[in-house]
């Protein structure tokens, strides 16, 4: 039913794959679907901050994030399950919608906020995606 599984991960919060993760293991062990993993490097936002900063930091960021990603899914998924990794770089919501449309993702597997933010039903970028997607959008909730 589902081919291609898109898990959004954000590497300062373990909560947002914690839940999620063993979630869309199992989808993608159910229907023999690829996991996607993307994290993205939030852009630094308007007026050209970069210019303050030392050259090439950005990309310094980039690589950490990937090198993190390599880490991430060699220590936490089952070597059976094909995966690929992606790094966004931009506002959050949109490079998820914009990387699921790029990849095909039938299946968006997310959590749907960091639990410290109590009084939050879903985060602002799990709503983004969730009103925006083109494809289903599997929103994860910890277990109280
Ligand atoms: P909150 O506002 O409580 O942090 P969010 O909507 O930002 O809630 O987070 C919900 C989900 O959004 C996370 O579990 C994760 O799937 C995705 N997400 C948030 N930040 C990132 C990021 N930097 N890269 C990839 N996915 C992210």
């Amino acid at each position: 039913m589902y081919t291609d599984i898109l898990l959004p991960v954000d590497r300062e919060h373990e909560a947002s794959w914690k839940t999620a993760l063993p979630v869309a293991i199992e989808y993608c062990r159910a229907f023999g679907a690829k996991l996607h993993v993307l994290t993205v490097v939030p852009g630094l936002g308007v007026g050209d901050v970069s210019s303050f900063l030392p050259m090439g930091y950005e990309q310094q960021l980039l690589d950490k994030a990937n090198q993190w990603m390599h880490a991430f899914a060699r220590d936490n998924v089952p070597s059976g399950i094909a995966v690929q990794h992606i790094v966004g770089h931009g506002k959050v919501h949109r490079e998820i919608l914009r990387v699921a449309t790029e990849i095909g993702a039938d299946l968006i597997v997310m959590a749907s906020h960091r639990p410290e933010l109590k009084d939050h039903l879903l985060g602002s970028n799990a709503a983004n995606v969730v009103q925006h997607a083109k494809c289903s959008v599997l929103v994860v909730r910890a277990r109280p």
